[in-house]
C-alpha cells in the first residue's frame, strides 16, 4: 500500500449523513495536521499501521471537525479517497480461522436480538428471511445467523473475507456489487457506517435492496459526550478513557451519528423507524387496543428482571428501519 499524494484527499462540503448543504455545517474544531500533539496521537494510535502514520505526516492543512446543525452529527471534513480507505480497511480484517474464545454475553445478546428480529420477520413474511450482513468482515455475525437462516449473505470491501464467510455456509460478494443483488428481507450492518466516506449513499443503496416490509438494522458507535468534547479535544486521551476522541479517530471514524440522524435519514429514504418494547420489535403503525397495552404493562411489572433490549456493543446505538410493505 502506498501513501497517496495530497490530491488523493477529498474535502466534504455537505453533511455525509443527511446531505445538508454547507450553510448548515459549522466547523467546531480546527487543528493543523502538523501539530505535534496530533502527530504524537497518530504515531500511538496507528502504531500497527506505519502507512497510516506516513500518510498523516504528509497531509497539509488542518484537521477540521464539522457539526451538522440539521441532523446534529459530526464529521471530519477532509479524508482520503475510497481507494486508500478500502486498502486500509482490508488490512484491519482479523481472521476467525483460529477463534480465541466465545464471549457468553455476545452469544446471549445476539441470540435474543436475532430471536426478536426473526419473530418480527416471520409475522411479515412467513418464510425463512433472505439476509445480508453489509461489511461482514470475516463473518462473525454470519456464523451466528447461519445457524438460523440458510439464505445468509455477506459482503465487504475486503475480498479476503470470502473464504471465512463461505466456511460458515454463507454466500459472499464484494461490497460494490450490491446493485446486482436480489432484494433482502433483512440487512444488518454493524460498526461499519462510521468508516465509509458516503454513509448516506450506502444507507440509500441498502434501503433500495430491502424487500417491501424488509428491515435494516444499523449499529454505529455513540459517544454521548462528543458534542462537548469536540470543543476542546484531548487527542492524547487513550482509547476507552472518558476523554477519548476515538469516536472521531482520523482515518478510521469519519463521522459520528447523533440519535437525531436516524429519524431524518429514515424520512428522506422512505423508511419507518421501528421501536423496541422489551425484546420485541414494534412498528409505529401497529395498532393496539387499550386492554392489550394494559396487559403488556402488567406483564412487564411482573417480570422482575430488566427486559429492555440492549445491543451487544458498548457505547453504541442500534436502529431498526423498515421499508413499508406494499
Ligand atoms: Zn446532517
Amino acid at each position: 500500500m502506498s501513501a497517496p499524494e495530497e490530491s488523493h484527499f477529498l474535502t466534504r462540503t455537505r453533511c455525509p449523513i443527511c446531505r445538508s448543504e454547507e450553510s448548515s455545517l459549522k466547523i467546531v474544531h480546527r487543528v493543523s495536521f502538523a501539530h505535534s500533539t496530533l502527530q504524537n496521537y497518530f504515531r500511538s494510535f496507528y502504531a500497527d499501521f506505519p502507512e497510516a502514520v506516513a500518510l498523516l505526516q504528509k497531509v497539509d492543512g488542518d484537521l477540521e471537525i464539522v457539526e451538522c446543525t440539521q441532523c446534529h452529527s459530526h464529521h471530519q471534513r477532509r479524508l482520503p479517497k475510497d481507494d486508500w480507505l478500502n486498502q486500509f480497511y482490508s488490512r484491519t480484517i482479523p481472521s476467525l480461522d483460529e477463534p480465541t474464545g466465545i464471549d457468553p454475553y455476545f452469544v446471549e445478546q445476539r441470540a435474543r436480538e436475532w430471536s426478536m428480529v426473526l419473530r418480527y420477520l416471520d409475522a411479515q413474511f412467513g418464510r425463512q428471511p433472505r439476509t445480508l450482513d453489509y461489511g461482514c468482515g470475516p463473518g462473525q455475525w454470519l456464523r451466528f445467523i447461519g445457524a438460523y437462516a440458510a439464505d445468509a449473505h455477506g459482503c465487504d470491501v475486503a475480498l479476503d473475507a470470502r473464504s471465512s464467510v463461505e466456511k460458515w455456509g454463507a454466500r459472499f460478494f464484494p461490497a460494490d456489487g450490491i446493485a446486482e443483488q436480489a432484494p433482502f428481507d433483512f440487512i444488518h450492518t454493524e460498526q461499519v457506517l462510521e468508516h465509509v466516506s458516503d454513509p448516506h449513499g450506502v444507507i440509500s443503496a441498502l434501503a433500495n435492496k430491502l424487500s417491501p416490509g424488509g428491515v435494516l438494522q444499523i449499529g454505529v458507535p455513540f459517544d454521548p459526550e462528543l458534542k462537548s468534547k469536540v470543543e476542546a479535544p484531548d487527542w492524547n486521551a487513550s482509547k476507552n478513557t472518558p476523554a477519548s476522541m476515538n469516536a472521531l479517530a482520523p482515518l478510521e471514524h469519519l463521522q459520528h451519528f447523533s440519535p437525531q440522524s436516524f429519524p431524518i435519514l429514515a424520512e428522506r429514504l422512505g423508511l419507518e423507524v421501528l421501536s423496541t418494547e422489551g425484546w420485541a420489535l414494534i412498528s409505529p403503525t401497529e395498532k393496539r387496543t387499550a386492554i392489550e397495552v394494559a396487559r403488556r404493562r402488567v406483564a412487564a411489572l411482573l417480570r422482575r428482571r430488566q427486559e429492555e433490549y440492549h445491543p451487544y456493543w458498548r457505547r453504541a446505538q442500534t436502529w431498526f428501519l423498515q421499508k413499508p410493505a406494499l
